[in-house]
């Protein structure tokens, strides 16, 4: 039998070789590889696709999260509240505006921004909350911006994992003030190399943003603010567009697959062995850009899995406030109970468009055999 990947791009975009070979000469006939026309038309697909009024295209998912803070005027003096239980890359954007990040706690079930405890990470300098939809489920965007709204503090939406996700209907990337993307290769959009986007439904920050990117620049000698060098490049828009045309049969197939895991997951022995899925909080719909569950056992069924030829991966074992890095700015170990707790116990499980749902019960098989095996120890 074949072996069971965790993700496998090359296969994916085997599936559509002639298409990306074609947009990839486009860009080699015509030579503009900054800002050409594929950047564009690439913006307004992804506005499109998301739903939202402006797309703007970044460098990368950290850059475009960077810009996205930094055009609400976040920056020194100012604290911006999010949770520990992500990627670095969400901390280290807050730090590059010169602002505080402040972690907050998430649930045990969504391993998301938990709204009851969002308030006690407040101080007078809060200015916004970064609401990560991590995995690519949609946070509990009712609660945060219920609160939020009492102290008038911004919403910015951490959707690197989540396009095409929705909440309520609404898709992720129109939920927030503003909203970053990544397009890191692995993602469920991904480019050929680095690349990111902004997204909103506010025309003057649609421009700040423009501005930003693109070293503060309308036209071409004149700079009318201190920007960045964070553009999209266009051999990456050309690649994104084609990609985009997919994403809604991917993410269809990722639905697929991640509802015949939770299936599994409700029977014996799964049922009675320690260990549970995501829960998705009420209105979310996840793109599924990881397929997470939870358990004590985490390191021992990791191995097992592995030696029954199921790779799994891990998102993430050490939470930003206790990285090495972000130690200034955490309360250290014991201050995140819960998010400390995940980080122990979270394990992703193969999920990739070029899996199928046979291959999903391959998966539960070897998974269940493996508890068998556990127990009987
Ligand atoms: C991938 C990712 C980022 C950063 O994106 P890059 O494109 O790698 O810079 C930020 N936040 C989260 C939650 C991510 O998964």
């Amino acid at each position: 039998m074949k072996p069971i990947p965790f993700l496998d791009l090359q296969t994916l975009h085997a599936s559509i070789a002639g298409e990306l070979n074609d947009a990839m000469a486009k860009v080699l006939q015509h030579g503009q590889f900054i800002l050409g026309p594929e950047v564009r038309l690439f913006e307004h697909q992804f506005a499109n696709f998301v739903g939202s009024r402006a797309a703007i295209g970044c460098a990368n998912g950290t850059a475009a999260l960077h810009a996205a803070l930094h055009v609400l005027g976040i920056g020194p003096g100012m604290e911006v509240v999010l949770p520990a239980h992500t990627f670095i890359a969400t901390a280290e954007a807050v730090i590059l505006t010169g602002a505080r990040p402040v972690f907050a706690e998430v649930t045990e079930e969504t391993m998301l921004l938990d709204p009851t405890k969002l308030r006690s990470a407040f101080s007078a300098r809060t200015a916004a909350i970064i609401a990560v939809h991590l995995y690519g489920m949609p946070c509990d965007m009712d609660a945060i911006r219920a609160i939020a709204a009492e102290r008038n503090l911004a919403i910015v939406e951490d959707a690197a994992q989540a396009h095409g996700a929705t909440y309520h209907g609404n898709q992720a990337g129109t939920l927030g003030a503003t909203a970053s993307f990544s397009f890191f290769p692995g993602k469920n959009l991904g480019a050929f190399g680095d690349a990111g986007a902004v997204t909103t439904n506010d025309p003057t920050l649609a421009r700040k943003l423009r501005l930003y990117v693109n070293h503060g620049r309308e036209a071409k000698f004149e700079h009318l603010s201190i920007g960045n060098n964070y553009r999209l490049d266009t051999l990456q828009a050309a690649v994104l567009s084609a990609k985009l045309r997919h994403l809604d049969e991917w993410n269809n197939q990722r639905q697929r697959l991640a509802a015949r895991y939770i299936e599994h997951f409700a029977q014996e022995p799964f049922s009675s062995f320690p260990v549970q899925v995501q829960v998705a909080p009420t209105g979310a719909a996840s793109s599924y850009h990881l397929m997470v569950v939870r358990t004590p056992h985490r390191n021992e069924v990791m191995e097992e899995l592995r030696k029954r030829g199921v790779p799994t991966g891990l998102h993430y074992p050490i939470p930003c406030h206790l990285q090495p890095a972000l130690a200034e700015f955490g309360g250290g170990p014991g201050s995140l109970v819960v998010t400390e707790k995940l980080a122990q116990q979270v394990l992703s499980l193969p999920m990739c468009p070029t899996l199928t749902v046979d291959d999903v019960d391959r998966i539960c098989d070897i998974f269940r055999a493996v508890i068998i095996h556990m127990k009987l120890r």
